[in-house]
């Protein structure tokens, strides 16, 4: 493979340009570029077509948008779109495709990690979801209740999600790798009625004590009556304590449930559902999605961007407790009438081949996952994705992170065998759809490029004063004007939603996330604005500091801050781990700086290098650098609630204050 090389401008010089073959651009759901043309015209006329085309109304919509910019002081709604219009997602989703053929494909095919499997066709989801609905009615749910649903990645948890939005009821879906105090926090936030939970989760052959944590959590949320468990079967249904009065199992409602049940009329701007995201730059904020405008986005994205056929089985790795399931397991791809792989475990149980077995199985033709698994993948080697047939991918994805370069070619080349045109997706829970992203009939791709915004959608990079950067300077990421499926406000804290992402560049919406585009008008991401470091003046982000990191052969993943210097401003340093077969000493540290300093030059010299096994990251598998910063600059750690493992941070702490004292 030739070296990738990563400053920016050798990142933007990039000689490598992959083009779709001639066959998929013909078979292309979308070929013609004259689109993004159409959609700058008339960019709400655009938005009614494609509401019109992708989504089923009960009433059409007066108006496609109004809006004002949110400012301090102010109330939402700011952003209303496709007004007057009624629908339900759970219609669109699942009874418009019971009218129609399609009414025996398989919705979800989900397999569970010890092996077990489930087919559920789009009729065998109507009558589930229609059932579960009447459950939720029974024990008092209603229209704009909270209900907080805290599963394993099992049918049941799209079954619960789509019975809320039966009834208009608001769902917060909490991943079910969280804490009993992440989970508390959430359903409190979110003053929910019911929490919906199971007995445990299967993990890498452990349990995942889900009802054990869920009591926990209950302890101090005293606003959940009722909790309906799941038996998933972990453990005896007779072992899992109950409390009287308050906790139901599901299949006991569900064997004295009613089959049918309505859809509830909605509005557009009604509520959907409330997400907290990940947390990797502060306490999580609830963002708050709506009907109309947030499934017209899903539904177009979905079928554009992965060129999705009826024909194709699909598959997302995310977890549905992430943004990107429930736009792209759930909303997306069943507004689509999609057929959706869903799995519940990890990728490496038995062994590091599972997901390649799974796509072998089940002959998955369109595969979506992140840059962290991507790297996890290559840290183990081509061996795995050899043992198995891949020939039925056609197209692969990637979401969450910027990703290198080096690692989207490993992804084009083992497993795409350089046949699949990969999708770098760039979006946030904020956006509710993908924003920036490839066409892949259409687009030429550059390899750690994101491309370009879809039509439809407008995005700029900035300077410290809202002008747009020449090519090749960096700056911020704004979108420039507003999209169906925006959040409207964080729940409760509509000033935190003005503050966040509203008065930065006011008028328009801020991302948090540091671009350059190339002279092609290409965006390449460069993580958080956080996570640029200023060393004598000189802004150099993180990203481009890790992406050469990793492109040495003893290192796996990189995670840079800059630490404040008293001479520089700040200064990098880097957290590593190694690649098997490598020894972490001192003469390794040396050569790192060296290779930094090879390939940016002396400013950017690592002032330290630490060794660790694992780098604390969030549950959606995120790099959190703001606690490294903590650790860096001798502050007490802020949240870690949603890290994936908290021993990791506590370990590096402990090395770290080792080397300098306290
Ligand atoms: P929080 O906002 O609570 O800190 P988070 O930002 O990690 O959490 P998400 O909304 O899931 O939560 O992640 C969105 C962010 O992920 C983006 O702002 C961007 O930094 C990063 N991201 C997602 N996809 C891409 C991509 N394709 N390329 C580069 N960065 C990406
Ligand atoms: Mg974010």
């Amino acid at each position: 493979m030739a070296m990738v090389a990563s400053t920016v401008e050798a990142l933007l010089s990039q000689e490598r340009l992959i083009e779709p073959s001639a066959e998929f651009r013909e078979r292309a759901v979308v070929n013609d570029p004259s689109i993004y043309e159409e959609a700058s015209r008339d960019f709400e006329g655009f938005w009614a077509k494609i509401a019109e085309e992708f989504v089923t109304w009960f009433r059409k919509w007066d108006k496609v948008l109004e809006w004002t910019p949110p400012q301090p002081g102010t109330q939402p709604p700011w952003f209303k779109w496709f007004i007057g219009g009624r629908l339900n997602a759970c219609y669109n989703c699942v009874d418009r495709h019971v009218r129609n053929w399609r009414r025996t494909k398989a919705a979800i095919i989900w397999e569970g990690e010890p092996g077990d499997e489930r087919v559920l066709t789009y009729q065998d989801l109507h009558r589930e979801v229609q059932k579960f609905a009447n459950v939720l009615k029974s024990l008092g749910v209603k229209k704009g209740d909270r209900v907080t649903i805290y599963l394993p990645m099992i049918p049941e948890l799209p079954i619960a999600m789509l019975a809320c939005a039966r009834i208009g009821a608001i769902h917060n879906v909490v991943f079910g790798g969280f804490s009993a105090e992440a989970l508390r926090d959430r359903i409190n936030d979110s003053q929910s009625k019911i929490l919906i939970t199971a007995d445990g989760g299967w993990r890498r052959g452990n349990i995942v004590p889900l009802k054990r944590n869920s009591d926990e959590a209950l302890k101090e949320c005293p606003t959940i009556e009722k909790v309906i468990v799941v038996h998933r079967g972990v453990m005896d249904a007779t072992h899992v304590p109950m409390v009287n009065g308050r906790d139901l199992w599901w299949h006991r409602l569900m064997e004295k449930a009613k089959l049918e049940c309505p859809c509830e009329e909605m509005d557009s701007e009604d509520p959907l559902y409330i997400l907290y995201t990940s947390g990797t730059t502060g306490k999580p904020k609830g963002q708050l999605h709506v009907t109309g405008g947030y499934l017209v986005g899903v539904a177009m994205t979905t079928k554009w961007v992965f060129d999705l056929k009826d024909e194709d089985i699909y598959w997302c790795t995310a977890d549905i407790g992430w943004v990107t399931g429930h736009s792209y397991i759930v909303y997306g791809p069943l507004a689509n009438g999609a057929t959706v792989v869903m799995y519940e475990g990890a990728p490496d149980y038995p062994d590091r081949d599972r997901f390649w077995a799974i796509v072998e199985k089940y002959r998955v033709n369109i595969f979506y996952t992140s840059p962290t698994a991507i790297r996890t993948f290559m840290k183990w080697g081509e061996e795995y994705p050899r043992r198995h047939d891949l020939s039925s991918i056609r197209l692969l994805g990637t979401v969450g992170e910027p990703i290198n370069p080096e690692a989207w070619l490993w992804y084009w080349e083992h497993i795409g065998e350089k046949r699949c045109p990969v999708v770098d997706t760039w979006w946030q829970t904020e956006t509710g759809c993908i924003i920036i992203s490839p066409l892949p009939g259409i687009t030429t791709l550059k390899p750690g490029s994101a491309t370009k915004p879809l039509p439809g959608f407008f995005a700029e990079v900035v300077d410290e004063n809202g002008n747009p950067c020449s090519e090749g300077s960096q700056g911020y990421l704004i979108l420039t004007k507003p999209w169906p499926s925006m959040s409207r406000t964080l729940w409760g804290d509509p000033e935190r939603y003005i503050q966040t992402y509203w008065t930065r560049f006011p008028g328009f919406y801020f991302t948090g996330d540091a671009s350059v585009k190339d002279k092609d008008g290409y965006f390449w991401l460069l993580g958080r604005v956080d996570d640029v470091i200023n060393v004598s003046g000189h802004r150099i982000s993180t990203m481009e500091l890790e992406s050469i990191l990793v492109e040495h052969p003893a290192v796996a993943e990189a995670a840079v801050i800059g630490r404040k210097d008293e001479i520089k401003g700040q200064v990098p340093v880097g957290f590593v781990t190694i690649r098997e077969g490598f020894t972490q000493n001192e003469q390794l540290v040396q050569e790192l700086k060296e290779y930094v300093v090879k390939r940016i030059g002396p400013i950017a010299r690592p002032a330290d290098i630490f060794f660790t096994s694992e780098l604390p990251k969030t549950r959606s598998g995120k790099i959190m650098r703001r606690l490294l910063r903590d650790i860096a600059e001798g502050r007490a750690l802020g949240d870690t609630t949603t890290l994936t493992d908290p021993e990791v941070i506590q370990h590096l702490k402990q090395m770290y204050e080792e080397r300098y004292g306290e």
